[in-house]
C-alpha cells in the first residue's frame, strides 16, 4: 500500500459528493415546527389577500374626485355619513359627496377610493373638511393586493425565515410539505481526544469536531448524532462507523484520516462499502476520505479543527445540500487584498482572512490552532493554477 494520497480535485470531489447523496425524502411539519425547514413543494395562495380592501391609515374613506383641488384654505366638504368597525365589513356604500371614518386596516367601503389620513381632515357637524386632494387608490390595500389566489407565493427549495413563516400563517397553511432533514452521524476519533468535561491529561486535547460537525449539520438542515470520541483501534472504529451508517443517513469521521499506520478510517471504510475519494488537491484538508459504508455516503475529515471546518464549509455542504434539493449557495464580499499571498501550484488553497475598513487581511496561522477558526470571517480561495495574490488585488471572500 501506498503511503502517498492520490490527489482528487475540488471540483471532481464536489461531483462525487453529489453523486453519492442518498434519496430526498419529504415529510408534512407543523407550521410552528417549520422555521428554517426547506419546501418540497411550491407554496400557492389559496385565497386573495387581504381578501377586502382595507386602509393602511386611521381616516375618512372618500372619493378621491371630491377632493380635487382641495387646500388649507378651500378643503373639500363632503358629508360624514358613519364610522366602520374593526374586523368587521362595512356595512354601507359610500355616494358621491359623502366620507365615512375607517381606522387602519379597517374595510374601505364599497364607493371609495381612496382614504384621506385623519392628519388632514376635521370633523366639523355632519361634514368633514379635507384639506389635501387624494388619487385614486391612495392608502388603500386592494383585496388581491398582497397575494392573489392561485399565485405561486413560495417555491420549492425555499428555507423558511421568520418573514416566510409568517406568510405561511397569513395564508391559513397549519402543514407544510418539507424536506425530510437527514441525520448526520458524528464520530470522532484519536487515543488523544477526551470529553469536552473532562480535564485534559498531559498530551491530551478535548474533543472539538463533534460540536463542529454538529454545528454545522444544524446549519445545514441536518440532524446531527454524536458517537462521542472512539479510540485509534480497528475494532471499536470498525463497530461505531458500522452502527452509524446504519443509524444515519450520513456519517463524518474527524481524525485519522490520512495514511499513517495509526490511521484506521480508510481501512474501515472499505470494510464496510468503498472509498472513492482518498487525498484531495485542497489545502487545508488534503487527507479528506469520501466513501460509502452500508451505501450511506461516509466523510473522513482531518483532524485538525481549522482543516475540516474549511473542508465542511467548501465541500461537505454540498452534500448535505443535496438532501433539500439544493446546491451549496456560498455568501460572498468582494474586497481589496491588502498583503501578498503565495501559494503552491496544483492544489486550491483556502486562506482564512478577517474583514477589516482597509480590506481582506490574512489570517495566517500553524495548523492546529483553533484560534484562526474565529478570527476570520471567511475564506479566499487562490485557484489550483495560480501561485499567489497580490497586496491590492480585488479578492472575493467566500464568508463562513
Ligand atoms: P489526525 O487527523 O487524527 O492525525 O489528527 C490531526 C490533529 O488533529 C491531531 O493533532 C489531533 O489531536 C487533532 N484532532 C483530531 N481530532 C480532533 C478533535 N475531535 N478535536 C480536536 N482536535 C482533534
Ligand atoms: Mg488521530
Amino acid at each position: 500500500m501506498s503511503l502517498f494520497l492520490s490527489l482528487k480535485s475540488v471540483e471532481s470531489a464536489k461531483i462525487t459528493l453529489k453523486s453519492i447523496a442518498g434519496k430526498k425524502e419529504t415529510e408534512i411539519t407543523d407550521l410552528t415546527e417549520s422555521h428554517r425547514r426547506t419546501l418540497a413543494e411550491d407554496i400557492t395562495s389559496p385565497m386573495d389577500l387581504p381578501g377586502f380592501s382595507r386602509s393602511i391609515v386611521d381616516g375618512y374613506a372618500v372619493f378621491s374626485r371630491d377632493t380635487l383641488g382641495a387646500s388649507e384654505s378651500l378643503p373639500a366638504m363632503p358629508d360624514y355619513t358613519g364610522r366602520v368597525e374593526m374586523g368587521q365589513p362595512a356595512a354601507f356604500e359610500i355616494k358621491p359627496g359623502s366620507c365615512a371614518y375607517v381606522p387602519t386596516g379597517g374595510n374601505v367601503p364599497d364607493g371609495a377610493d381612496a382614504v384621506a389620513m385623519i392628519e388632514y381632515c376635521e370633523e366639523i357637524g355632519d361634514q368633514v373638511l379635507i384639506y389635501r386632494p387624494m388619487a385614486d387608490g391612495e392608502n388603500i390595500v386592494f383585496a388581491n393586493e398582497d397575494f392573489a389566489e392561485s399565485e405561486v407565493v413560495l417555491k420549492a427549495g425555499t428555507t423558511l425565515r421568520p418573514q416566510e413563516c409568517g406568510v405561511l400563517a397569513a395564508l391559513g397553511f397549519l402543514k407544510i410539505s418539507v424536506f425530510r432533514r437527514p441525520v448526520v452521524g458524528i464520530i470522532s476519533t484519536g487515543n488523544e481526544l477526551v470529553p469536552v468535561g473532562e480535564v485534559p491529561g498531559f498530551g491530551k486535547v478535548r474533543d472539538v469536531n463533534s460540536m463542529l460537525c454538529s454545528g454545522f449539520a444544524e446549519k445545514h438542515g441536518c440532524i446531527p448524532k454524536r458517537y462521542g470520541i472512539v479510540a485509534d483501534d480497528r475494532q471499536t472504529l470498525f463497530s461505531a462507523v458500522k452502527t452509524a451508517a446504519e443509524e444515519c443517513d450520513i456519517v463524518l469521521i474527524s481524525g485519522g484520516s490520512s495514511k499513517d499506520l495509526r490511521d484506521n478510517t480508510s481501512l474501515i471504510i472499505d470494510e464496510l462499502g468503498e472509498v472513492l475519494i482518498h487525498g484531495i488537491a485542497i489545502s487545508p484538508g488534503k487527507p479528506t476520505i469520501i466513501g460509502k459504508a452500508l451505501e450511506k455516503p461516509v466523510i473522513g475529515l482531518p483532524g485538525h479543527p481549522a482543516s475540516a471546518y474549511v473542508v465542511l464549509h467548501i465541500l461537505i455542504s454540498e452534500l448535505l445540500e443535496a438532501y433539500r434539493d439544493r446546491e451549496a449557495e456560498f455568501s460572498t464580499k468582494n474586497m481589496t487584498l491588502t498583503q501578498n499571498i503565495s501559494s503552491a501550484q496544483g492544489r486550491e488553497d483556502y486562506i482564512r482572512v478577517k474583514i477589516t475598513p482597509d480590506g481582506a487581511v490574512p489570517v495566517f496561522g500553524k495548523s492546529g490552532l483553533l484560534n484562526t477558526l474565529i478570527n476570520s470571517d471567511g475564506v479566499l480561495k487562490i485557484p489550483a493554477g495560480s501561485e499567489g495574490l497580490e497586496a491590492g488585488e480585488n479578492v472575493e471572500v467566500i464568508l463562513w
